[in-house]
C-alpha cells in the first residue's frame, strides 16, 4: 500500500488512543517503519532521534535481534500455556525469580498482567482482598494524586488523577480519593522546594485522618510523576510519605511503570527516592516495549496474606505469565544486566545528560530544566523569572513538539512542558545531537 492509501485506510478504520481522531484523520497519521538504537524511521524515510523511547519504554533501544530470537525459540517450543488451575511454564517461573532478585526490599512475589493499567486494576482488587480476608473489609479506600497517571482501564484511570480522563466514562469509581501533587515549579509559590515537599506529603496525613485510618487501604503514586510533566519530588516528600503510611498502616504502592528498569539511574525509582513500597506495578521497561507484559510486585506481608488466607484468587488474565512475553522479558533483563546499562546510565551517560540538559535552562523560553537519570522535562514559560504559564496552555508546547519533529527529534509535550525519556543506551555523541536539536528547536519556537 502506498502512503496515501495507508493513511486513508487508517483514518477509516483505526481509532487512535489519546488522539483527536477527527483532526488526525484530516492531517494524516505518521507511520513508523523501522528502528535501530535510538533512532526510528518514518514512511517518508525521515530518521528521527526518539528522545521519548516510544512511550517511556524502549530502554535497551530498537533493533535488538536477541529479543525476537527469544520469542521465536519459545514460540517453537510452547507458544502458549497459562498459569491457571495448577499449571505454569518455565519462562514464567524463571521471570518471577529474576524479578524477586532485582526488586528492592522484600518484594519477592509477582502477579503477571499484560500492561501497567491491568497491574493497577489488579492492585485495587488484591489490596481490598488483602484487608477483607483479615476481617477488615472497611479498609477499602485508595488515595492517589491529582494528575497522577496509572493507566486507562476503569480502575487505573480512577486511581489516576487526570481530569480529562475522569470526564469520560463515569470515573472515578467509588472509594478513590486524590490529594495534590508535589509540583514545586507550578504550585510551590513562595515556599522552598523542601517546605513544599513536606506540605504536600502532609496532605496525605490530613486525607487519611479525614477518611479515618481504619478505612484507608493504600496510597498510590509514581516515584516521579511522568505523564503529568515529569515532576521530580522535593527531597522531603518521600521520607514523609513513608512515615505516614507506616504510622497509619496504609499500604504504599509505588507505580514503577515508567521508573522501573533503570529510568531514574537505579533499577527502580523506589531506590532513587528511598521509597519503601509494599507493592509495585511494573510494565514498559520490563520488556523494553518489545512485547506487552506487566505485573504487580508485592512484599512478603502482602503475598503471605494472599497465599495463606486469600483462598482461591478470583482474578487473572488469559495471558498472565504468557511464556513468550516472559521469555522476551528474561532476554531484555539479561541484556540490561550483562551490558551494565543501568550502571552506565548512573555513572556515565546519566550525569552527562544532566549536565547538558540543564544547560538548556539558559534558553529564554525555558523556566526550568528538570532531570533525574534518563528522564526529564523543559518547562516552557512566557516570562522566565516569574514561574508563570502561557495563557493558552499547551499551544507553545505543541508547536515546539512539531518543530522538533521537523528537526528529526521526537519529544513529547504535556501542556508546555517538553518531556524527555530516551532509550537508556543513548551514547554521549547522541546526547550531543539531542541537545543541539533541542536548542535549535527552542530557537525556532521562541
Ligand atoms: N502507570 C504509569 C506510571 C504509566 O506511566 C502508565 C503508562 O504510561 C501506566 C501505569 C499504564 O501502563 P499501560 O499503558 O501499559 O497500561
Amino acid at each position: 500500500m502506498n502512503l496515501e492509501a495507508l493513511r486513508a485506510s487508517d483514518a477509516a478504520h483505526h481509532l487512535h488512543p489519546f488522539s483527536d481522531n477527527k483532526a488526525l484523520g484530516e492531517k494524516g497519521t505518521r507511520i513508523l517503519t523501522r528502528g535501530e538504537g535510538v533512532y526510528v524511521w518514518d514512511q517518508d524515510g525521515n530518521r528521527l532521534l526518539d528522545a521519548f523511547a516510544g512511550l517511556w519504554c524502549v530502554n535497551i533501544g530498537y533493533g535488538r535481534r536477541e529479543l525476537g530470537e527469544a520469542a521465536r525459540r519459545q514460540m517453537d517450543e510452547l507458544a502458549y500455556y497459562n498459569s491457571f488451575f495448577g499449571c505454569t511454564t518455565e519462562p514464567a517461573v524463571k521471570l518471577s525469580a529474576k524479578l524477586a532478585e532485582l526488586a528492592p526490599g522484600d518484594l519477592d512475589t509477582v502477579f503477571f498482567t499484560n500492561s501497567g493499567s491491568e497491574a493497577n486494576d489488579t492492585i485495587l482488587r488484591l489490596v481490598r482482598h488483602f484487608w477483607a480476608v483479615q476481617g477488615r473489609p472497611e479498609k477499602f479506600h485508595f488515595i492517589g494524586r491529582h494528575n497522577g497517571y496509572h493507566g486507562s482501564t476503569v480502575a487505573g484511570a480512577s486511581l489516576g488523577g487526570m481530569a480529562g480522563m475522569h470526564k469520560q466514562g463515569g470515573l472515578p469509581i467509588p472509594g478513590i480519593h486524590h490529594i495534590n501533587q508535589p509540583y514545586w515549579f507550578g504550585e510551590g509559590g513562595e515556599m522552598s522546594p523542601e517546605e513544599f515537599g513536606l506540605a504536600r506529603a502532609r496532605e496525605l496525613e490530613a486525607k487519611i485522618l479525614e477518611l479515618g485510618p481504619e478505612r484507608v487501604a493504600a496510597f498510590i503514586a509514581e516515584p516521579l510523576q511522568g505523564a503529568a510533566g515529569v515532576f521530580i519530588p522535593p527531597s522531603t516528600y518521600w521520607p514523609e510519605i513513608n512515615r505516614i503510611c507506616r504510622q497509619y498502616d496504609v499500604l504504599l504502592v509505588a507505580d514503577e511503570v515508567i521508573c522501573g528498569f533503570g529510568r531514574t539511574g537505579q533499577w527502580f525509582g523506589s531506590q532513587t527516592f528511598g521509597i519503601e513500597p509494599d507493592l509495585m506495578p511494573i510494565a514498559k521497561g520490563l520488556t523494553s516495549g518489545y512485547i506487552p507484559l506487566g505485573g504487580v510486585l508485592m512484599n512478603q506481608r502482602v503475598a503471605g496474606v494472599l497465599r495463606e488466607q486469600g483462598g482461591e484468587l478470583a482474578h487473572g488474565y488469559t495471558y498472565s505469565g504468557h511464556p513468550v512475553c516472559c521469555a522476551v522479558a528474561l532476554e531484555n533483563l539479561r541484556i540490561l544486566q550483562e551490558e551494565r546499562i543501568v550502571e552506565r546510565c548512573r555513572e556515565d551517560t546519566g550525569p552527562y545528560l544532566a549536565q547538558r540538559w540543564t544547560q538548556l535552562a539558559e534558553h529564554p523560553l525555558v523556566g526550568e530544566a528538570r532531570i533525574c537519570g534518563m528522564v526529564g522535562a523543559l518547562e516552557l514559560v512566557p516570562n522566565k523569572p516569574s514561574r508563570t504559564f502561557f495563557e493558552d496552555r499547551g499551544r507553545v508546547g505543541g508547536l515546539c513538539r512539531d518543530i522538533a519533529l521537523s528537526n528529526g527529534l521526537i519529544l513529547r509535550a504535556t501542556w508546555d512542558a517538553m518531556l524527555l525519556s530516551p532509550p537508556l543506551v543513548i551514547s554521549r555523541g547522541e546526547i550531543d545531537e539531542l541537545i543541539e536539536k533541542t536548542w535549535r528547536t527552542l530557537d525556532q519556537t521562541a
